[in-house]
């Protein structure tokens, strides 16, 4: 039986990359899921099944769009109609525009913060009463090096992921007394659809900056993720974990 054996975890953004490998790893500890994110109806039904039967446990797949806060207020409450409460929740949904900021399209912020930022915040509103109740939940969000630092042409996704630690330490103090931590993880590079989009001669200088020398796969940030959910790491709360082959030294 897995640490998460009786318990649901929601996970943002999960039917691909680093959310789908996060979702998979709380599955290997017994969590019922619920997927969420878009992309082909068929190809969705077939992870879903894949999981149940490799981990034997409920997955369920919400398309609420991170965008509209009535979408997910209801993806919440379906779950905890379902699995009584939400007791991991992981913001994961993300994607990014690259441009100078006097040439950024105003429709791309507005994209970036709703989906990599404010959807966080709602979320966490939406599930945290249950989780209150029950006095028991774990939140991770997903941060990354943008919540310290900034790069140019990046000026949402840089906003987005301060603002993400910002509600990580604010949720982390609220809750800190009721058995529910709040925690970031800071993946580096990861080998996603995300990453897949870099030119491949910058992306040749990317990895040629990671002290460990590769790329990350969703399996390492999921590994993270998985640990922090556990009930003996409930003294860590409000941090950030860094999970990037050392590039955070420097
Ligand atoms: P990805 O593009 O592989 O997956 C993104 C997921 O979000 C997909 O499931 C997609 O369907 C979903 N999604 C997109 N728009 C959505 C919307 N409006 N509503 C609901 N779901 C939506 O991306 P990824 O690389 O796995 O990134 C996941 C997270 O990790 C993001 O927050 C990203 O910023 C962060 N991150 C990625 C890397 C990396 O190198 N790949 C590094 C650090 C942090």
């Amino acid at each position: 039986m897995g640490f998460l054996s009786g318990k649901a975890a929601l996970v943002t953004g999960s039917t691909s990359g680093i959310g789908l490998g996060i979702a998979r790893a709380l599955a290997s500890e017994g969590a019922s899921i619920v997927l969420n994110g878009f992309g082909d109806a068929a190809a969705i039904a077939a992870l879903r099944r894949e999981i149940e039967e490799t981990h034997g446990v409920a997955v369920r797949h919400v398309a609420a769009d991170m965008r509209k806060p009535d979408e997910i207020t209801a993806m919440v409450r379906s779950a905890e109609a379902e699995f009584g409460a939400i007791d991991v929740l992981v913001n994961n949904a993300g994607i990014q525009h690259v441009a100078p900021i006097d040439e950024f399209p105003p429709e791309k912020w507005n994209d970036i913060i709703a989906i990599n930022l404010s959807s966080a915040f709602h979320t966490i509103r939406a599930a945290l009463p249950k989780m209150k109740a029950k006095g028991w939940g774990s939140i991770v969000n997903t941060a990354w090096a943008h919540a310290f630092v900034a790069s140019p042409y990046k000026v949402a996704y840089v906003a987005a992921k301060h603002g993400i630690a910002g509600i990580t330490k604010t949720v982390a103090l609220e809750v800190a007394q009721q058995h529910i931590t709040v925690n970031a993880i800071a993946p580096g590079y990861v080998d996603t659809e995300m990453v897949r989009a870099v030119p491949a001669e910058v992306l040749r200088k990317i990895v040629a900056k990671v002290p460990i020398g590769r790329l990350g796969h969703a399996s390492d940030i999921a590994r993270g993720v998985a640990f922090l959910t556990a009930d003996d790491a409930d003294f860590i709360t409000g941090s950030t974990l860094s999970i990037n082959g050392g590039q955070h030294m420097y």
